[in-house]
């Protein structure tokens, strides 16, 4: 490929991007490409890290400008990641004691530099039911309406993320039982 695609894909946390993404990796590689699969809170994790922090859910709970330090951070390292393809698992906001904080902001955004942008969605239900059967992750408590208020932010967030990068933009259903298929729709936007 001659030039690094760089596909950020987002949705809100229990939707299924991680399961998405680990599939596109795997479609993907069966054509010979050199990808990387990275995700976001997790490099951001490994500099929480340095500061005493032993558990990824308990970023959300680090002071705002904590919080974007770790970001430009973690940017920063997956900036220098040039393969065909560099999968990026991110969040397009993270809900903190002081509101929706921008998990995308136009300097992040400068680092990243996404030829892509993904988000992944599905039905509040659907979503309610995953983060319940996830006993891997501490959750905030959350309901069918504001799941439904976080999908929409999720919309127009992405669509700011579109706007300020260039990036083209799409939008899959992860169905129930299905991330395959959307990770098949995720791999044909992207090649
Ligand atoms: P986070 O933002 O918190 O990292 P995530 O969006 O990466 O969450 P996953 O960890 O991929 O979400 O998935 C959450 C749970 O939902 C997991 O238990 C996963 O197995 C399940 N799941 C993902 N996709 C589907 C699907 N299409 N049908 C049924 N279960 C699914
Ligand atoms: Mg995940």
């Amino acid at each position: 490929m001659v030039k690094t695609k760089r596909v950020v894909i987002v949705g809100i946390p229990g939707v299924g991007k991680t399961t998405v993404v680990t599939e596109v990796f795997n479609q993907l590689q069966q054509k010979n490409l050199k990808i990387e699969n990275l995700t976001f809170g997790t490099i951001m994790f490994e500099e929480a890290q340095k500061l005493g922090i032993s558990n990824r859910d308990e970023m959300r709970k680090l002071s705002v400008d904590e919080q974007k330090n770790l970001q430009i951070k973690a940017a920063q390292t997956i900036a220098q990641i040039n393969t065909d393809v560099v999968l990026i698992d991110t969040h397009l906001f993270i809900k903190t004691n002081s509101g929706y904080l921008p998990g995308l902001p136009k300097d992040i955004l400068d680092y990243l530099l996404p030829t892509n942008l993904v988000l992944v969605e599905a039905k509040p239900q659907d979503i309610l039911n995953r983060r319940a059967n996830d006993p891997t992750r501490t959750r905030d408590s959350a309901t069918i309406n504001s799941i439904e208020l976080d999908n929409q932010i999720a919309r127009s967030m992405l669509s700011s993320s579109g706007v300020l990068t260039g990036a083209s933009v799409f939008i899959t259903i992860n169905q129930e039982g299905k991330s395959e298929e959307a990770a098949k729709s995720i791999a044909d936007f992207i090649i």
